[in-house]
Order: structure tokens, then sequence, then C-alpha cells
């Protein structure tokens, strides 16, 4: 038989010492110490208000458990937690940092090693073992020691009995966030990728973990050679940056130090959990985006890597009524995790602008983003209230938290019920001035909102959504079904089918991604379209096809000049030749989005035969602002001087020539937004359908004369400050508006 490293003997002792319910701390340092030939083994736990509390040791004084604290950052223990870095000190206690507590009677120990117990990115405590003898422990000593903080971190916080001992995890928590799309959920938070810990962390028998590792390895570096062999073209920067994720995939460093830790004991995928670990902590210093960028790499592959190895990618976790919490996340992702059943999203680095947040609020997933720290912070399976609509998330609530939430969630539905009482009701102001509203779709799931809210029509169609849903753009006849059932569904109500936007972060999950500086900018929707024709000319083909006689209107994105929608309006005048029956009335227009077009207004509103303005994109290019980035999304207001000007001079431009015009971005869902948009002449609105019931109320009971002559003095003496949202807002407050 093999004679066992110290390191697996400790481990697999523990392995047994922590299946047992009855094992205490006491005993797993009791253990470390003997086992790492320790005078001293202790363990303090993070409480509430950054402290560091002594809760258990081998070889301090027994009497100071419970009552040696120390601040985050004092002492070296406060150092390792503040710092997330180990310490190997042959004379801790000159220590610049070191701090004497005279109750714990450490004064004979000259060594000390301290590891963070870390769990995700979040500190919940150290772990030090001390010596008599002056000297540095080894390496492997330090990596014994981060594998037993490790394993502590993932069976102590996970089966519950933190409680029992104290660490912080069972604290609850408030986090500051953005509304992303509006509800309030209460369930249990899942964390996605790499921040998930593996299921499986100890092993008996390594060699077995090292062919597993090989195994995942072989299969994700194929995954990733045939990306760049057979989807890009030799040469494109985006095969440079696969390229170096391969090498990075093939690097020895970090896979050396994986198979040490699977040789110490550990399964593979909490081997490659323990050093994607460390990466995180190192990442966090670094300030060179292009090491940055390659620890990222390494993160994913990380993620890609356990995924493999506990099966989570071809057995997708079961997501029923759970709360995602993800750093980053792109539509079709989402789309991918609303079929597996979440109740509500926290993207970490999400804005309300962003596509992610769209593709929520069509689903009415209740979401928020920009929650700093909120990931660091949680464990899978902790509870949560999600108040998408305060902007909060709340983890591990109070039980009187969750009553008051209960409560507040059965207010809000009986003003839902009051609201659906609106649904017939007709859309005028309070004064007789009719507006339309519509709803923006792309689902087949969202149709039945037209009945549900009593929608006018859709006015937004974006039709890139089913094909981000689906994986793939179908065929012709496949596509003709889909936009056929649209207008089956409509009846008489008009919908506007705008044509692909993919790009940016719409991406289809087996595209490869285009790695351009500034994707919003780049290569995308109708450019893409009009470059490639086909891809367009098939798309306006099954329009036509699923009209088949009926009345057509197709609008075309992104459309910076006058001369791309003379292009792409040539390109469904070919097909429509083709094509009989030929609809009943085509009508053909044009997302306002791109600013250059302001400045090709008497072209665009002679040709076009309607104009919807994106208030999205439009908003991102006039204030060159990028819409998914958090740190902006309150920076620019749409309610602003430049904003209103611009509105007002493409309402001039419309009513000249009797164009339609409508406005299809998220302003509209906003109530104040979409009166102030009624009062300067735009009339007609299209909006998520979870917002169309709100605005209506809002704009029902807008006098809509008296809030004209408010808005005309207003922009007459504003125009010293840009946004008006604050006085608009106190003035309908003032006249009892609920918006
Ligand atoms: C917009 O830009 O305002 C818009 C409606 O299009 P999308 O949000 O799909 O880019
Ligand atoms: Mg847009």
């Amino acid at each position: 038989m093999a004679v066992q490293s110290p390191a697996r003997r400790l481990l697999s002792r523990l392995r047994v010492m922590m299946a047992s319910d009855a094992t205490s701390l006491s005993d797993i340092v009791a253990l470390v110490a003997g086992e790492m030939v320790a005078e001293v083994c202790s363990v303090y736990a993070l409480r509430a208000g950054e402290i560091l509390e002594l809760r258990a040791t081998r070889g301090l004084n027994p009497n100071s458990v419970g009552r040696t604290r120390l601040r985050v950052g004092e002492g070296i223990v406060g150092l390792v937690a503040a710092t997330g870095q180990p310490l190997n000190l042959a004379d801790a206690q000159n220590h610049p940092a070191f701090a004497y507590r005279p109750e714990t009677g450490e004064e004979p120990y000259a060594s000390m090693l301290a590891v963070p117990v870390r769990r995700g990115g979040r500190t919940l405590g150290v772990l030090t073992v001390q010596n008599r003898a002056s000297r540095h422990y080894t390496d492997d000593e330090a990596e014994v020691l981060e594998t037993v903080a490790m394993l502590l971190a993932n069976s102590l916080v996970s089966d519950g009995t933190d409680t029992r001992e104290g660490f912080a995890g069972s604290l609850p928590r408030q986090f500051d966030a953005s509304l992303l799309s509006s509800g309030i959920v209460f369930g249990a938070v899942l964390l996605a990728g790499a921040d998930m810990a593996p299921k499986r962390l100890l092993a008996e028998d390594s060699a077995a973990e090292l062919a597993r590792l090989q195994h995942a390895l072989g299969a994700m570096r194929q995954g990733l050679d045939s990306l760049i062999e057979t989807q890009l073209p030799a040469g494109d920067a985006p095969r440079d940056i696969l390229d170096a994720t391969r090498q990075v995939a093939a690097d020895d460093g970090w896979l050396r130090r994986v198979a040490e830790a699977i040789r110490g004991g550990l399964s593979a995928e909490a081997a490659v959990h323990r050093i994607a670990q460390d990466f995180r902590a190192r990442m966090r210093k670094i300030v060179d985006p292009y090491l940055r960028e390659r620890l990222a790499d390494l993160e994913d592959l990380a993620a890609r890597l356990i995924a493999a190895l506990d099966g989570s990618d071809s057995n997708p976790v079961d997501a029923t009524g759970a709360i995602l919490l993800v750093r980053r996340l792109g539509p079709a992702q989402l789309l991918e995790w609303h079929r597996r059943g979440i109740a509500g999203v926290v993207i970490e680095e999400g804005s309300a602008g962003g596509h992610a947040a769209i593709v929520a609020r069509a689903l009415g997933l209740p979401a928020v983003g920009g929650a700093r720290g909120v990931i660091d912070a949680a464990e899978s399976g902790d509870e949560a209230v999600l108040d998408a609509d305060e902007g909060t998330l709340i983890l591990r609530p109070d039980p009187s938290v969750r009553e008051a939430y209960e409560r507040a969630l059965a207010a809000r539905a009986m003003r839902s019920a009051a609201w659906h009482a609106l649904r017939d009701a007709p859309s005028v102001t309070r004064d007789g001035t009719p507006f339309s509203l519509m709803i923006n779709a792309g689902l087949g799931l969202e149709l039945d909102q037209l009945a549900i809210t009593g929608a006018r029509g859709i006015g937004l169609f974006r039709t890139e959504i089913a094909m981000m849903a689906r994986g793939s753009i179908p065929d012709v006849a496949e596509q003709a079904a889909i936009y056929s059932r649209v207008m089956d569904v409509a009846g008489d109500r008009p919908v506007l089918f705008r044509t692909l936007d993919l790009g940016s972060d719409k991406l289809l999950p087996d595209s490869p991604r285009a790695e351009e500086e500034n994707p919003a900018m780049g290569w995308r929707s109708l450019r893409v379209g009009l470059d490639r024709p086909a891809i367009l000319r098939r798309q306006l083909r099954a329009l036509l096809l699923a009209a088949g006689g009926r009345k057509l209107s197709v609008m075309f994105p992104m459309v910076a000049t006058i001369s791309e929608f003379r292009q792409a309006r040539g390109l469904l005048f070919a097909e429509a030749a083709r094509i009989r029956p030929a609809p009943e009335k085509l009508s053909i227009g044009t997302m306002l989005e791109v600013p250059s077009l302001l400045w090709q207004l008497p072209e665009l509103m002679a040709e076009a035969n309607f104009v919807s303005i994106g208030s999205n994109d439009l908003t991102q290019f006039l204030f060159a602002a990028d819409r998914g980035t958090p740190a902006l999304a309150e920076r620019y207001d749409f309610l602003s001087v430049p904003m209103l000007r611009l509105l007002v001079s493409v309402i001039e431009a419309a009513s000249a020539t009797g164009v339609s015009l409508s406005l299809c971005g998220e302003a509209a869902s906003r109530p104040l937004d979409a009166a102030v948009l009624l009062a300067i002449g735009i009339d007609t609105l299209s909006m998520s359908a979870s917002s169309l019931l709100g605005v209506k109320e809002g704009l029902s009971a807008l006098d809509l004369k008296a809030f004209k002559s408010y808005l005309q003095t207003l922009r007459r003496t504003a125009a010293t400050y840009t946004s008006l949202r604050e006085p608009i807002g106190a003035w309908a407050r003032d006249h009892g508006l609920n918006v």
C-alpha cells in the first residue's frame, strides 16, 4: 500500500471528521495542530461590524475564545482578512502589524502562518498555525493550510453549521442596486459560473481525479480549437484573442498547481476551484488591463472546467424559483436561465439600458444591476428578497423583513388588479387628448400581453430576440411561421417588425464574438444586413410570406445615413416584387437611434412611412455614454434640455410631412417621461408590456393642457440646467399624479 503523504493523511482524517455532525471547530483545530506539528492552531471568524473573533484554538489560552477580537486590518489576522492574502512569518511579533493580546498567551510563539478562510471572493475568517521555533513554513505546509481553510469555508458555511460556529455567513445584508426590471421576489440565491462552489471536495483516489482532469481539459481544449479552426478566418483579431485563451488553457503553471492540489487529496473540481480562488484574489490588485484580462481568461476556463467536471454543463442546475446572481450576463444567457426557471436576477455589472435588462423586462423577470459586492457576500442557497422596484437585494433577511415584504406584495397585487380595470378604458388624458400605447415584444410568450394590457399594437417587434432564444437564425419557412403567428395574434392591431438587430451585446450563443473595441458602435445591426445581404433578404422574404396579403410594416434599425435606408428599402422592394400575394399595404420605416440622422430629417421624412425613436441607443450615442455601464446610468437624463430640443425638432420635421412618429425606447416605460413626450407631441409610445398599464394610469390622470403650459415655461427658463426630472416630478406630485 502506498504511504500517505502528511497532507493526504490530514485531508482524509478531516473528511471523516467533517462527515460527522458532532464535529466542532475545536476538534478541527486540534487535528490540524497535531498533523502539522504546530503548537497552536486557531480559527478567527468574521462577525458583524468587520470584527474577527477567536472562535476556536488549540494552544492559545482557551478562555480567550469568544473574547479575543480584532478589527479587520488590525493585527496579523486582521491584515490577512483585509488583504485576502496569506502571511508566512518567522518572527510574527516583530511584524509591524502585530497586535498584542495578553489574554491569549501567545508570547512564546515566534513563527506564524495565517491564511484567509475564503468563499467565493469573500473572506469569512482566518486560520492560523503558530510555532515556538522561528522559521518560515514550507510551501507545502502553506498549501495544506490553505486547503484546510477552503474545506472549512465550504463545509461549515454550506451545511448551515455556521450559525453554530458563528461565521458571518448567516447575517442579513442589504445591497443597493439599480432597477433593471420591476418586481419583488423571494427565493434562494444561485451563484453561477466560477463563483459556484464544487459539490465534491475531497477524493480518495488522486490518480482517478488526475485522469478526470485530463479528460475535462482535453474536451475543453478541443472545444476551443474547433471554435478557432471552424469559425474564424486566419489572421483575424478574434482569432488572436482565442489563440491567447488557448495558450492560457495549455499553460503548465496553473495546471501544475491544480495537479498538486489533487495529489493533496482534493477532488479535481475542488482543486480547480481552489486555484481559481487564488487567481481571483490576485486579480483584485492588478490594474494592468492586459494582465487582468489574462487572469479573467483563466477564471473563465476554470468555470468551464468545473462545469465539465461536475457535470453541470451537460446537466444544467435546476434553477426553479432561484434568484440568479451573476457578474455579467448577455441577453441570450438570460433567456437560457429563464428557461431553467429563475424567478429574478441580480447582475453585478448590469445597467438598465443593457439588452439583458430589456430581455428581463420583456420576460417580466425582476432584475437589478450594479449591486457591488453582492456576489462575494452571498452563498448559493442563501434566502434573499429581491426588491427591484426599490433597487435592493436583502440577503438572509430577518423574518420580520420577510413578513413586511409579504404584506407589500399583497398590496401590490391589489394595485395591479386596479390597473387591469384600466385595460379597457379609453386612452385619453383627463382633458380629453387621445394617446396610443403599444408594447415592445420579441418572444411568442409575450404576445398574450396584447390582450392582457389592451395595447394598441406592437410598436417594436425585436426579431432578433426569438433567434437568440433558439440560438440560431432559422430558415425562411421557420421565420415566416414565427412572424405569421405574431400577425395572427395581433389581428387588426399594427405590428412594426424590426429587422435583425444583432451584434453589440445581442449575440447568438454560438456566433464567434467579434472582438471590437466598441461593439455598440461596431459592425452590428443593419450594417451587417447590408454587408451580408443574404441574411437580411431571407428575413424580408419571410416577413412578406408571413404577411400573405395582409398589411406589413418593416422597420430598419441603426440607420445612420439616408443612403443606408434607401439600400435596405431597395432589398425589401426586390423581395416584394417576387412574392405573391403582395401585402395589402407595405409600410417602410426606420428607427431613429443614430444622431447623424438628425441632420437628414427632410430626406428621411420624405421617404419613410414611419419613424420610431429608439431612445436607448439615441441617448447612448447622443451623450456618448454606454447604455450598459452602471456608473453612467444616472449621469445623463432623457428628460433634459438637449434631448427635448432634439425631440422637438424631430416632431416638427415629422409633422411637416405627416410621417407617423412614435417612440419605442425604454423612456416610454416611465410615466413621467411618457407624460413629457405626450406634452411635446409624441402621442404613440411603445414600451415593455409590464409598464403599459402604469403609464396608462399616469397619462389618463394628466391634465395635459396645464402640464403643457408648465412645461413650456420650464423649458423657457431652464436652459441653464440639464435635467428637468426634479421640477417635472414635483409638478406631477403636486397635481396628484402617481408617476
Ligand atoms: C432603442 O435603441 O431604443 C431600441 C428600442 O432598440 P434596442 O433597445 O433593441 O437597441
Ligand atoms: Mg436600439
